[in-house]
């Protein structure tokens, strides 16, 4: 099969590209491993543990590529307030979407849900759509590139973009070289009721083994449920792991100071291994890395499928604009202009996530002194907060058309 352009991993960044490339007149192929089905969503099931915190610029395009409909018809949870504080000290924070007159300060969502409304506009496009078609070989052949999948059939294109996540094989086959290291943490993430309401509000403590984040949740009527990300050294991982439904709540509510109550019950837990990787080159001629192909971050302030969007955006609009001028997409002047714009932005939330996680894990008492003063001073600053809290929309920088209103 031949095809202009072709996506591995149709997970929600490379699913959101596509659709954002529909009905220009290119040939897209959307290949991934898993078998790309809707399910029916029903109201009544349990929450799915990954979640994902939406800034309002990751709305805004999905919004423009008419999926946001799906997601708010399935379900979703505006957050309006941050609340964070250092477990270890007095230091705390809070942010507020009022101080800079925004209806939100972004929304939870289950990642499947995102993933069903993406699919199910993916399905109603002409994008061809190859479920269960794992990437296995990679090669340049001619003027692109030759792919193998593994049901034995071959794909041929001048451009090839991988949305294939953290462990991209593209990256990998085409021998794109990463930095990579281990944040020596492990999340574990799951989906907890508790006594008393959320108050729409993003809560994140940080521990001294790490961060501790409860997420708000649109449970049913009188239920007030939360989704946790709880980052804390392997050993503390597998001990938290191994605890029995009773001793697992009674050990997070303590975690968390009991600020939301007592946990009432707690669904089954993941446990995910936190590595921090970057792409050194996000193109190469013919290739581009998007999402956690190209990045990944810690998830303590919730960014990864955030700059994923954005990178979309701007990709999309490189290659609509190279395509007006007439200039050949898969040429590495052209693909040269996505990384330009996107690597710098990546990089500044990388180095301030692990500004961050660094600060929160260092002991020595002037280093607690500082971190808890720092905190509660810029508390006292409605400016500094205020462009934190732009930060957090994704509203700052230079943002792509269709991110914009
Ligand atoms: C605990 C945790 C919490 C997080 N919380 C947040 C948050 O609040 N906000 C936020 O913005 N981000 C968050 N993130 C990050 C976010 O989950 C990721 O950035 C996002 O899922 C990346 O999406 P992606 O589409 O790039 O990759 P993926 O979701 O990994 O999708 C990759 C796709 O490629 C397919 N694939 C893989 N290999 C092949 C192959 N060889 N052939 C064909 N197909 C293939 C897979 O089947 C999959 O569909 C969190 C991450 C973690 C670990």
């Amino acid at each position: 099969m031949q095809a202009d352009l072709i996506i591995v991993g149709a997970g929600m960044v490379g699913s959101a590209l596509a659709l954002a490339l529909q009905d220009q007149g290119l040939e897209i192929l959307l290949v991934d491993g898993s078998p790309l089905s809707v399910k029916p969503f029903d109201p009544q099931a349990a929450f799915e543990p990954r979640v994902s915190a939406l800034s309002v610029a990751s709305q805004r395009i999905l919004e423009r590529l008419g999926v946001w409909e799906g997601i708010a018809a399935r379900r979703v949870c505006p957050y309006g307030e941050m609340q964070v504080w250092d477990g270890s000290g007095t230091g705390q924070i809070h942010f507020s979407a009022a101080s800079v007159h925004a209806e939100s300060l972004g929304h939870i969502v289950e990642n499947r849900v995102v993933q069903d409304a993406l699919l199910e506009r993916l399905h109603d496009s002409s994008i061809g759509l190859l479920p269960g078609a794992r990437l296995e070989q990679l090669r340049r052949s001619g003027e692109g590139w030759l792919l193998s999948l593994n049901d034995g059939r071959e794909l041929r294109a001048p451009l090839v973009i991988a949305a294939d996540g953290a462990n991209s094989a593209v990256r990998r086959l085409a021998g794109c070289a990463t930095r990579e290291w281990d944040y020596l943490h492990h999340a574990i993430v799951t989906s907890v009721r508790c006594a008393k309401p959320h108050q729409a509000t993003a809560w994140q403590r940080f521990t001294d083994d790490g961060p501790l984040a409860f997420l708000p949740l649109a449970g049913p009527a009188g239920e007030h449920w939360c989704s946790i990300v709880w980052s804390v050294t392997p050993a503390e991982a597998e001990r938290l792991m191994a605890l029995d439904d009773a001793c697992f709540r009674r050990a997070l509510g303590f975690a968390f100071e009991h600020r939301l109550g007592e946990v009432l019950q707690a669904d089954p837990r993941l446990c995910i291994p936190l590595r921090q990787r970057h792409a050194k080159r996000y193109v190469e001629d013919g290739l581009a890395l998007i999402g956690d192909a190209a990045h990944s971050i810690h998830p303590l302030a919730g960014q990864g499928v955030n700059l994923g969007f954005l990178d979309v955006a701007v990709l999309a609009e490189v290659l609509l604009h190279a395509m007006q001028r007439g200039e050949r997409l898969s040429d590495v002047k052209v693909l040269s202009r996505y990384e330009r714009r996107r690597m710098p932005h990546n990089l500044a939330m990388m180095a301030a996530m692990e500004g961050f996680e660094r600060l929160f894990q260092a002991d020595p008492l002037p280093v607690r002194w500082l971190r808890n003063s720092g905190l509660n001073w810029v508390d006292d600053l409605p400016e500094a907060k205020a462009l934190f809290v732009r930060q957090a929309l994704g509203l700052s920088g230079d943002l792509p058309e269709l991110a914009r209103v």
